[in-house]
């Protein structure tokens, strides 16, 4: 299995990147690698290559769940195209290679007789709450999304078997009509069809008419060690059929992590506080502390005052994308007792009387934030 490649480096940009630059340098290599210019081999796959990496990386969500999870983020195996061939590409950037190829009108009074593109299928936003540790590090769920399929019955056409939709009697199935105002004539959706220029006589008797049935589709979902709350995760075509006969919309899966008991996350940094007696904090000890990993052993140096911090190095959370791993804070809290057993009560009496005249002096408590700093 070959490995895929990063989209910055297929491309040739810096992650920084601006929209600008991205589109210079797509459209520089879409020309390149164009398999009607290029001869060579491998041209209509780096073209393929290139299309996909601008597909992503020109679109703001896609970029951005690609810049956090990388090729996982895009779904599943990788990043499944929308497209499928080269006549795909053109009709998905027809804005680009309008004025190369001469695809997408533009100029001359509109028309311009480019390709349609089919309308797509409406993306879904699927909110997966999953728990704090799964979250730092990694899991699989079972879903169940709900959406809509094409119905069976009808093949998503909507009229009974037997029957056909009818062009519409209002706009002769053009889907607009035009109205004239005063010098103005305007073009609006058709009323009657609602743009679709056709109509439904008699409607399917399992979907009612609307083509599409609600389903709920099964799916296991794998994040990767160290997702995020709000982190999107994106499953390309997934989402809600096209009744337009276009391309599935995509669904988004947005991460929420649930809050935990002890530990809190920021970034990549992990904190937590760990309890010790006024005694352990004076002449030190060994405290076993929680980790997302299990216990592990905090040494408690003699003289540590309460409130000191303590960290863990690469005991945080692991970044998706970068090999790179945050760090554990723990701060160590002197515990108070509410109450004491007679032989405690006694004992800590004493150690007032010993002690009280040293809390006076001054610098006691200079020397006390300075430890608490180091
Ligand atoms: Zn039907």
């Amino acid at each position: 299995m070959s490995e895929k490649r990063d989209y910055y480096e297929v491309l040739g940009v810096e992650r920084e990147a601006g929209p600008d630059e991205l589109k210079r340098s797509y459209r520089k290599l879409a020309l390149k690698y164009h398999p009607d210019r290029n001869q060579e081999a491998d041209a209509e796959s780096r073209f393929k290559e290139v299309s996909e990496a601008y597909q992503v990386l020109s679109d703001p969500q896609k970029r951005e769940a690609y810049n956090r999870f990388g090729h996982q983020g895009m779904g599943g195996a990788g990043y499944q195209p929308g497209f499928q061939n080269v006549d795909d590409i053109f009709s998905h950037f027809g804005d680009i290679f309008g004025d190369i190829f001469g695809f997408g009108g533009g100029g001359g009074g509109g028309g311009g007789g480019g390709r349609r593109r089919a309308r797509r299928g409406a993306d879904i936003e699927y909110p997966l709450e999953i728990d704090f540790l799964d979250a730092v590090h990694g899991c699989s769920h079972d879903v169940a999304v709900p959406k809509h399929k094409l119905c069976d019955t009808c093949e998503g056409s909507g009229a009974a078997p037997g029957s056909q939709p009818t062009a519409c009697g209002t706009c002769g199935g053009q889907g607009e009509v035009i109205q004239a105002q005063g010098f103005f004539r305007i073009r609006t959706t058709c009323p009657t069809c609602r743009g679709e220029g056709r109509v439904i006589q008699e409607p399917c008797p399992a979907c009612s008419g609307r083509r599409a049935v609600p389903v709920s589709e099964k799916l296991k979902i794998t994040l990767p060690a160290g997702v995020d709350d709000d982190m999107q995760l994106r499953l390309g075509g997934k989402g809600e059929p096209s009744l337009a006969g276009g391309p599935p919309g995509d669904l988004y899966v947005t991460v929420r992590v649930k809050a935990h008991e002890d530990f809190e996350r920021r970034g990549l940094d992990i904190y937590s506080q760990v309890p010790m007696s006024f005694p352990q904090a004076c002449v030190g000890t060994m405290l076993n502390v929680d980790t997302v990993d299990g216990e592990q052993e905090l040494e408690i140096p003699p003289g540590t005052p309460s409130g000191k911090v303590f960290r863990l190095y690469g005991k945080g959370v692991s970044a998706v994308r970068r090999r790179q791993r945050g760090d554990h804070y723990v701060q160590a809290v002197v515990a108070v007792p509410k109450s004491l057993s007679a032989e405690e009560e006694v004992l800590v009496r004493q150690l007032a009387e010993l002690q009280d005249e040293r809390v006076q002096e001054k610098g006691f408590f200079r020397d006390l934030m300075d430890r608490l700093k180091h």
